[in-house]
């Protein structure tokens, strides 16, 4: 899979999966995305940046990559702070982006549905991926 600077498929508001199955096909190949070249530094990518439309992404959680199906912020901290980022999407345009220092995301495992609470750097990468999964990033930013 290729990653797009496409603005049409990057603006693409994701819908969810079906299934568990159905997102880790997904996840996998995304995964394997960011085991090659230039991308190995990646701590994150949507499938909306390779041109999809599932709300799926993988994110290095604690140094650790992770899948995440059918994701969604269901709280977070009132604080925020400005956070400088990168995006695979946009090479060589970083932006400071304001990030809630925690979230608490909503996303399908086999188990059915969990809750899990993030803070720092695992909270930006989620904040980051459910961005793009909504159809914004760093670039292109929800009015809030
Ligand atoms: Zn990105």
């Amino acid at each position: 899979m290729r990653i797009t600077t496409n603005r049409k498929h990057l603006k693409v508001n994701c819908t969810d999966v079906e299934s568990v199955q159905e997102g880790e096909e997904i996840a996998k190949k995304l995964r394997l995305t960011c085991s090659i070249g230039t991308n190995l530094h990646a701590v994150g990518l949507a499938h909306n940046q390779v041109g999809g439309t599932k709300n799926v992404y993988v994110a290095k959680i604690d140094g650790k990559w992770e899948y995440f199906y059918n994701a969604s912020i269901v709280d977070s901290s009132n604080e925020v702070l400005e956070h400088y980022e990168e995006c695979m999407s946009y090479p060589g345009k970083p932006n400071g982006i304001q990030r809630h220092t925690w979230v608490t995301v909503r996303y399908l495992t086999n188990s059915g549905y969990k809750e899990t609470k993030y803070y720092d750097m695992n909270a930006y990468i989620h904040q980051h991926e459910i961005d793009h999964i909504n159809g914004y990033d760093i670039h292109n930013q929800k009015e809030k």
